[in-house]
């Protein structure tokens, strides 16, 4: 028996069979597509991402669109491009995940978000005690 669904990423609608339904399910979340990730460069890193061994991926494709497209959540940084996590909690799910530009990204490496913002702090009364002599 064949089901009509919806493309996860251009909402075309495709006929599915039931088995082949509950497969694809197994295999990557709840996600159906008609194929069109081939010619779609964020549905293609969509895939990666909620394919990747370990990664605890909940964003649907909408709001990960969104956060590709949003400033730099550390710098305001127009192009981020990248996500990242603001709690020790690795899971990317709404609440948890913010966009990272390349430097943010490279600058944070292993840190959590706490961590990496102590260590901007750090920095930035470091180099204000040197420059203007300020006791902080
Ligand atoms: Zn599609
Ligand atoms: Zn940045």
């Amino acid at each position: 028996m064949k089901k009509k669904v919806k493309c996860e990423f251009c909402s075309n609608l495709v006929s599915k069979h039931y088995s082949a339904l509950s497969r694809s399910k197994k295999r990557h979340g709840s996600v159906i597509t008609c194929g069109c990730e081939k010619n779609n460069r964020l549905a293609k890193e969509f895939l990666t991402e909620l394919r990747k061994p370990g990664n605890q991926f909940y964003l649907s494709f909408k709001q990960f669109v969104e956060l590709k497209n949003s400033p730099c959540y550390y710098c305001s940084d127009a192009v981020s491009g990248n996500l990242g996590l603001i709690t020790d909690i690795r899971g990317f799910f709404i609440e948890n995940t913010v966009p990272l530009c390349n430097s943010c990204m490279l600058s944070e490496g292993d840190k959590t978000h706490d961590e990496f913002v102590e260590y901007l702090n750090r920095i930035t009364e470091n180099v204000n005690r040197k420059k203007f002599g300020l006791s902080l």
